[in-house]
């Protein structure tokens, strides 16, 4: 695994737009916040695209969660934060990122492409699709056959979760409440990438580790200050959070 910071021109070039394909409100910050409040700070275009995030004031929640993504990414300008028309799995009878086709979400993706005028470096998610959620695997999907189908993407990467890291530090922990542990009943047993199948870490600064902590709680429709992740002492949070990683 080999550290980004002192190159992240080389691993991002300067003449590409970076998009951040995402699935949920929440997972932009959690997997990548550091990597998307850096990027910004240099100077890039950056786009993050919600693949799983449709929102209608009939469905629960969903517009809210909408106006949480855009509060979390205020350093980008409104019309970088696009929202497919495909709900959270979560919802039935309506058009999910998992029940259209994968053609159908490529042209989506291809048609928001057009606005963008310069190369494209794709973010997305691992073969785990993180912690294993289905929505998460759709966006993996999406983003591998966006790089084969489309030649205006230069690179694709794919952020992921140390895993181990986390059965470490879990077990570590495992005396500790309930609530300062993450639920892992709803995670895949194969969840995100063993360390040493990790290409690269972005390690945050204390002030970008702090930040990202801050928006994370804007998303108190997501999760409490009373819960993990954010009970987490200052010293915990960055070792879980305070990285973040990449497989090329
Ligand atoms: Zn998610």
């Amino acid at each position: 695994m080999q550290s980004i910071n002192d190159k992240i021109t080389e691993i991002f070039p300067q003449d590409c737009a970076i998009v951040f394909l995402e699935a949920h409100p929440d997972d932009e910050t959690f997997l990548s916040g550091g990597l998307i409040y850096q990027l910004q700070n240099m100077g890039y275009q950056i786009y993050v695209i919600y693949c799983a995030a449709a929102a209608d004031e009939k469905l629960a929640g969903t517009v809210g969660r909408q106006q949480e993504a855009v509060r979390a990414l205020r350093c980008l300008a409104p019309d970088r934060i696009c929202f497919l028309p495909y709900f959270d799995s979560c919802f039935e009878n309506v058009d999910t990122l998992v029940s259209v086709k994968l053609t159908e979400a490529v042209r989506c993706c291809t048609d928001l492409f057009t606005r963008i005028s310069r190369p494209i470096v794709l973010v997305s998610y691992d073969e785990n699709g993180g912690y294993g959620h289905k929505d998460h695997i759709a966006v993996h999907k999406l983003g591998l056959k966006l790089r084969r189908t489309n030649t205006q993407i230069r690179q694709l990467y794919e952020v992921t979760i140390n895993r181990s890291l986390f059965n470490t530090w879990i077990a570590d922990h495992t005396h500790k409440e309930k609530s300062y542990l993450p639920q892992t009943q709803y995670w895949a047993e194969n969840y995100g990438t063993s360390a040493e199948e990790i290409d690269y870490s972005f390690t945050l600064s204390p002030e970008l580790t702090e930040l990202k902590r801050r928006h994370l709680s804007g998303y108190a429709s997501q999760m409490s200050a009373k819960e993990f992740p954010l009970i987490l002492s200052d010293e915990d949070f960055t070792e879980l959070f305070g990285t973040e990683y990449l497989k090329k």
